[in-house]
C-alpha cells in the first residue's frame, strides 16, 4: 500500500504542481515584463507632459524675443510708451540689455524708465557673456541657417539668469534679464496647473532643494521627488518633476505586481489544497479496501472454523461413534456453542448493515440502565467465569432511566464485555459501573487488558478497522463491534468516553442524555 500510495503522491505531483511551479514561474516572469512596459510607457507620457510645458515656456520667450525684434529693428527704444507697454505686458523680464557686438566691453541697460545705468548688474552681465563666450558665437551660424537661437544662461554666483538673442539682422546681441519666480509663478503656474488638473502633480524644484519652489499639490511636503525629472528649459537651475496625484510609494507597477504576485501565489495554495485533497481521498480509500479486504478474510476463518468443528462432531454423532453418554452430551454442547458462535457474528454483520443503513427500528421507551445491565451480566455470568474473569458490577443507587431501546443497549454492552475478555491476558478483571454525570447517566466498563494507544483511539470506532499490533491481530474479530457501539449512542444521542493506554487496560463509558427524572419525562 504505501508504494502505491507514493506512485499517487507522485503523479499528483507531475500533473499537478509541476506545470502549476512551471506556469506560475512564467506568468511571473510575463507579468514583470509587462508591468515594465506599462511603466515604462506610463513614463514615457510623464516625459510628454514635462516637455509640452517646456515647450510652452520657450513659445512664451520667443514671442518676448520677437517683440523685442520689432521695437529694436524699427528703433523704438527710446519710445518710452513702447517700452513701457513691452515691461508690462512681460513683467518677468525687469531688464533688456544690448551689446554692440560679442566683443564689445559696453553694455546699455533697458527697464520700463528707459534707457538706464545699472552698476551692479553691468559687470556680472559682462563676466557672464565673456564666460559663455564660445556659445554665444554659435548664434551667428543658427541665424545664417535660418533659426534664431535663444540661449539661457544662468550664473552660479549672481542668481542671474539670462536669455540671450539676436535679431534678424546686426551684431548686436540682445538679453532678457529674467525674474524666474515671476516668470514660474505667472506665467507657468496657469499653465501647469491646467495640465496637472486633479490628476498630477507637478512641480517646480531649485536645483537640489528638497522643498518644492512651485507646486500643484495641496499640501506639499519635503521630498517624494521622483523620476521624470526635466530641467526647465528657460532656467537650467529649475527642475520640472511629475506624479500621480494618488501615487504613494510603492510606484503603480510596483502594486500591479504585487497585486498578480499575491494572485497567483493564492492560486498555487488552491492547487496545493486541491492536490492534498485529492491524496488524502485516495489513501483513504486504498486505506478503505485494504481493510475490506482484511475483514472478508478475517470474516472467512472466523466462520470456517465453527463450521469445521460443527462439521466434524455432528459427523461423529451421526456415525454413532460415540458410545458414551457423557462424550454425546460434550459434543452436542460443542456443535450448539459453535452454531450459536456463528450466528451470534452474522447477527452482528447484518445488524450492522441496517444499522449502517438507517434501517434498523430502535423501540424507545422508559428503561432502567441498571436493570438492563444486570440483566446482561446475568446471561453473560456463564460465558465469563467459564473464560477464568472475574467480575464486579458497582451499579449507582438511584434509578437511571432513560429513554432507550433495551435490545440494542443490551448488544452494545454484549460488545463491549466481548471486547474486555477478548482484549484481556493474564488480568482477567472486568468492573462494570452505571452512574449519573453531567446531564447523563452512563455505564462503564473497565478492563486490565493491552490498552489501545493514543493513535488508535478515535480510529477503533470507525467500520472494519483492527488495531494492527501482533497482540491485537492473534484475536480474532471483524472490526464492526465498536462501529456498531456508536451507531447504537448515536441512535441515543448519547456519546461514548474511551480512557486507555497500552498495558494499563481500557475504560470504556457510554453517556446517555437524561430523558427522566423520578420517572417523568423532562426533555424529548
Ligand atoms: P473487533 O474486536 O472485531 O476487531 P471492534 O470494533 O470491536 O472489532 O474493535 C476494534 C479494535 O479495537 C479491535 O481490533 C481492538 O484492537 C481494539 N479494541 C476494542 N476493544 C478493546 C479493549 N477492550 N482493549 C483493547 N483493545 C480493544
Amino acid at each position: 500500500m504505501p508504494s502505491s500510495l507514493t506512485r499517487i503522491g507522485l503523479v499528483l505531483l507531475v500533473v499537478f504542481l509541476l506545470p502549476a511551479i512551471y506556469y506560475s514561474f512564467r506568468e511571473l516572469q510575463a507579468v514583470k515584463e509587462s508591468e515594465l512596459m506599462i511603466e515604462k510607457i506610463y513614463n514615457d507620457q510623464l516625459e510628454a507632459i514635462l516637455f509640452s510645458v517646456n515647450q510652452y515656456s520657450e513659445d512664451i520667450a520667443r514671442s518676448w524675443t520677437q517683440d523685442w525684434s520689432w521695437i529694436a529693428q524699427d528703433s523704438l527704444v527710446d519710445d518710452s510708451e513702447i517700452l513701457n507697454q513691452f515691461f508690462d505686458e512681460n513683467y518677468a523680464i525687469s531688464h533688456v540689455f544690448v551689446l554692440d557686438s560679442l566683443s564689445a566691453s559696453e553694455v546699455t541697460f533697458y527697464s520700463n524708465e528707459g534707457e538706464a545705468y545699472f552698476s551692479n548688474y553691468e559687470q556680472p552681465v559682462l563676466s557672464l557673456i565673456r564666460e559663455q563666450q564660445e556659445g554665444l558665437a554659435r548664434l551667428y551660424p543658427y541665424r545664417e541657417s535660418g533659426y534664431l537661437k535663444i540661449q539661457p544662461i544662468a550664473s552660479d554666483t549672481s542668481s542671474l539668469e539670462l536669455l540671450v538673442f539676436l535679431t534678424e539682422t546686426g551684431p548686436q546681441l540682445y538679453g532678457f534679464v529674467l525674474n524666474p519666480e515671476v516668470f514660474i509663478n505667472d506665467f507657468l503656474g496657469p499653465r501647469i496647473h491646467a495640465i496637472a488638473q486633479e490628476e498630477f502633480v507637478i512641480s517646480v524644484l531649485y536645483k537640489t532643494d528638497d522643498f518644492p519652489f512651485y507646486t500643484t499639490a495641496n499640501s506639499p511636503k519635503k521630498g517624494m521627488w521622483p523620476e521624470p525629472q526635466k530641467s526647465l528649459w528657460l532656467f537650467p537651475d529649475y527642475y520640472l518633476t511629475i506624479r500621480l496625484e494618488q501615487q504613494k510609494q510603492p510606484t503603480l507597477a510596483e502594486q500591479r505586481f504585487q497585486t498578480n504576485l499575491f494572485l497567483i501565489i493564492g492560486l498555487n495554495a488552491i492547487l496545493l489544497l486541491g492536490a492534498w485533497f485529492v491524496y488524502r481521498t485516495i489513501k483513504k480509500e486504498i486505506e478503505l479496501a485494504q481493510i475490506k479486504s482484511d475483514f472478508v478474510s478475517n470474516v472467512s476463518h472466523e466462520i470456517r472454523t465453527p463450521l469445521a468443528l460443527i462439521t466434524m462432531f455432528s459427523e461423529t454423532l451421526m456415525l454413532k461413534r460415540v458410545k458414551s453418554e457423557e462424550k454425546k452430551q460434550e459434543y452436542y454442547r460443542i456443535v450448539n456453542h459453535e452454531a450459536q458462535r456463528l450466528t451470534s457474528m452474522v447477527n452482528k454483520i447484518l445488524n450492522f448493515s441496517k444499522m449502517e443503513a438507517g434501517k434498523h427500528h430502535f423501540q424507545f421507551e422508559p428503561v432502567d440502565l441498571n436493570v438492563i445491565v444486570a440483566t446482561v451480566l446475568e446471561s453473560y455470568d456463564f460465558h465469563l467465569t467459564n473464560k477464568g474473569f472475574s467480575y464486579a458490577f458497582h451499579p449507582t443507587e438511584m434509578e437511571l432511566t432513560i429513554n432507550g431501546d433495551r435490545e440494542t443497549i443490551a448488544e452494545a454492552l454484549i460488545n463491549l464485555l466481548d471486547n474486555a475478555v477478548k482484549y484481556s491476558e493474564e488480568e482477567k478483571k472486568i468492573s462494570i459501573r452505571t452512574g449519573i454525570n453531567e446531564g447523563y447517566y452512563f455505564v462503564e466498563i473497565q478492563d486490565q487488558g493491552i490498552g489501545i494507544s493514543e493513535a488508535n483511539q478515535k480510529a477503533i470506532f470507525e467500520k472494519f478497522f483492527r488495531v494492527s499490533s501482533e497482540t491485537s491481530k492473534q484475536k480474532k474479530g471483524t472490526g464492526l463491534g465498536l462501529s456498531l457501539v456508536k451507531y447504537i449512542m448515536d441512535a441515543h444521542k448519547g456519546t461514548i468516553e474511551l480512557d486507555s493506554s497500552p498495558k494499563a487496560g481500557s475504560t470504556f463509558r457510554l453517556n446517555f442524555p437524561i430523558r427522566y427524572r423520578v420517572g417523568k419525562l423532562i426533555a424529548n
